[in-house]
Order: structure tokens, then sequence, then C-alpha cells
């Protein structure tokens, strides 16, 4: 295959300008860009084509070789006009050239940004809950309802913001990119200044005409029910994050999360202890000389405990699995129940005699020392 003259390639005059060469060359790479003509091998080549006639013509000195010796002139220099094989290469090669200000920049808005998710607004904002919880919900795991009020997405346009998909255009400033490059040149050398476009918020989309509904913003105040499902055995003051459930993002922006705290309520009857509950039995003195069946709140309902006759107070007895179920792991805890013995304060003559009769009983009368003494051997052996 012979290869085409360069001037005919790029379609002007052999002694066009620079100016003509470079608007010329525009024409045909937006022509043949491979964006546009994706899986076009005769585009490809064509684009191919033309980059290499104009990186030979806007050489002052390729230039020069290749009016006087042809495409032999520029081959033989070693000024390469070997022929780009990758696309790519021509993106690398023009970018050195324009030293990052590339012919690509001003008509295609770069190419090393080329698959960056364009026209991404930006992320809703995480929002946070307190979620009360009773010991009972805590022990075995529940699943609360609850009304949240947060940004939702617009549903007449979809998040976008644009009145109908027409609406929504390519921002004409960045071509798409969201960023602005700017070259500056000092006695120190050439600067490359990159910006967030302004006229986008680099959002790389501006909107013509904006969604009556949500004023282009892609989103609106409302409200949403959620299910919240609670594991069993959380604590006070722990969280959850639910990905995604928060305000949601601008224009089509990642939504923000909802940081569930769980607060546990203070229970009538237990004091938690990890994953153990603690209850306090008061019981009569008659109740713990003779034993007794009485009867104790569990997280599920009553149960019945037997004391056994003699029972110190500040004893501790275990149920086992009354308590809070682990977390991170299998099983339950238990519910302590801790013997206290319950000192009337009020007694009427009746009673205070028979408690006169009682004190002078050996067994109760020495029965102090007693305790005192095997209470000793228990701790001080
Ligand atoms: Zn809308
Ligand atoms: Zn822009």
């Amino acid at each position: 295959m012979t290869k085409r003259d360069y001037y005919s390639v790029l379609n002007v005059d052999r002694n066009a300008s620079k100016e003509e060469l470079k608007k010329a060359y525009r024409k045909l790479a937006m022509k043949y860009h491979p964006d546009r003509n994706p899986d076009d091998k005769e585009a490809e080549e064509k684009f191919k084509e033309a980059a290499e006639a104009y990186d030979v013509l806007n050489n002052d000195e390729k230039r020069v070789k290749y009016d006087r010796f042809g495409h032999d002139g520029v081959k033989a220099s070693g000024f390469g006009s070997s022929g780009f094989t990758d696309v790519n290469d021509i993106f690398s090669h023009f970018s050195d050239i324009f030293g990052g200000s590339s012919i690509f920049d001003d008509i295609f808005g770069g190419r090393t940004q080329r698959g960056r998710r364009r026209g991404a607004g930006s992320p809703g904002a995480d929002l946070r809950i307190n979620l009360k919880l009773t010991l009972e919900e805590i022990a075995a795991g529940t699943t609360k309802k609850i009304r949240i009020k947060k940004q939702v997405k617009c549903d007449r346009c979809n998040g976008t913001g644009a009145d109908k998909s027409t609406s929504l255009k390519t921002c004409p400033v960045c071509n798409g990119l969201g960023e602005v490059k700017s070259v500056s040149r000092s006695v120190f050398g050439q600067f490359v200044n990159i910006t967030t476009c302004h006229n986008c918020d680099g959002e790389g989309r501006v909107i013509d005409i904006p969604c009556p509904k949500c004023m282009g913003d892609g989103r609106y105040q409302g409200e949403k029910m959620l299910d919240v499902n609670v594991p069993a055995g959380v604590n006070d003051g722990s969280y959850m994050t639910l990905r995604r459930e928060g305000n949601a993002g601008k224009r089509g922006g990642e939504d923000g999360s909802i940081i569930v705290v769980f607060e546990e309520l203070p229970h009538k009857y237990f004091v938690r202890t990890e994953d153990e509950i603690v209850y306090n039995l008061f019981i009569t003195y008659p109740q713990a000389v003779l034993g007794a069946e009485v009867e104790v709140p569990t997280l599920n309902g009553k149960a019945v405990l037997k004391i056994d006759a003699g029972t110190q107070p500040g004893k501790l007895l275990k149920m086992r699995g009354k308590g809070i179920k682990h977390l991170n792991s299998s099983g339950v805890g238990n519910q302590i129940v801790k013997v206290n013995v319950a000192v009337p304060q009020k007694i009427n003559s009746k009673e205070k005699e028979l408690l006169k009769q009682l004190s002078e009983m050996p067994n109760i009368k020495d029965s102090s020392k007693a305790e005192e003494k095997s209470f000793f051997k228990r701790f001080h052996l």
C-alpha cells in the first residue's frame, strides 16, 4: 500500500500555515476519532494517517525534509514517520508535543482522563440516627421500622436534575471532563494547572432546563420507611452502618449512609453486664431459713426459682441461657439472681413479741456467730 501525500491527507495547500494545518487536522481527528467510531478499522486507519501527517507537517524540520524528499526524506532522517501502530501512541505522542495541552484536550477534553466516570454529582451526606432498644429486643435481636426524613432521589428526573433527558448537555467549557487545564509560561518553564471547571462544578454536565420537581438538584426532601435489622447482643453506644441509605447524592452522586447508633433503655428489673443480666431478688427471713419457691422475672416471662433452705444473703444463683445472645459467637449469656434478705422496717406488737421469742431460740441466737465462723473459714484459709 502506497502512502498518500500528507498534504492531501489533511486536504490542505502545500503552503498551508500552522494554524490551517491544526484546523484541518482537528477536523479529521474529530471525524475519525475512535471514541466516535468504535470498532471501525477504517476510521482508525484514517485517524492514524491524519495524526502521522500532522505530526510531520507541524514540525518545521520534518516538513522541510518531507517537502524536498517526500516520504523517504522523513523516514531516512530518523524522524520516524514510521506510522503509529497504536491509537494510544498518538495520544501520548501529541501530548508531548503540546506539553500537556494537546490538541485532544481542545477537542475531546483530554485523553488521559478518558474512561473517568463523567457526570457524577456530589455524594449525599451521611445521616445518624439513635435507635432506642429494650433489653428484650437486644437479647433476641429485632427488626425496627423507622421513618427517616432525608433527601430522596427525584423520581421525576431519576436524579439527573434535568427536565428531559435532552436537557442534559456536556459542559461546553470542560467538554465533560469536569476539569480545566491551563498552561502558563514563565522563565522557569511551562506550568500546567488543572482546576475544577467552574461552569459545571466539576460534574462535566450542565442542565439546560432543570427538573421542576427538584429544581435541578436531582433530589428533594422526603421521607422513607426503613427496616433496621438489629442483631442480638448489640451494645449501648455501638453502631451499624447502612450503606447508601442516607441522603441521596446530588444529581446522581453516590448516596450517603445511615449510621445507626444503638441506645439501650434502662430495664425495670435487670442490670446488664456484657451478656449476663443481673436480677436482685428479695426474699424474707423465713424464706431464707426454710427454703422456698419464688417467682422471678426473665426476659421472656416469669420463671420459678427454688431457694434452698439456709440460703445466705448475697448468694448468686445462675439461670443458664436466660441472658443475652452473644453478638459474634453462638451461645447465650445467663441470668444471675442475687439473693437479698428483706428486713422489715415496720412491725406490729404481735410480730415484735414473736421475734423476741424467736431470738432467744438457740439456733437463732447463735446463728450469727456460726455464720461468722464459716465466713472466715471460707475466705481466710
Ligand atoms: Zn427532578
Ligand atoms: Zn465543565
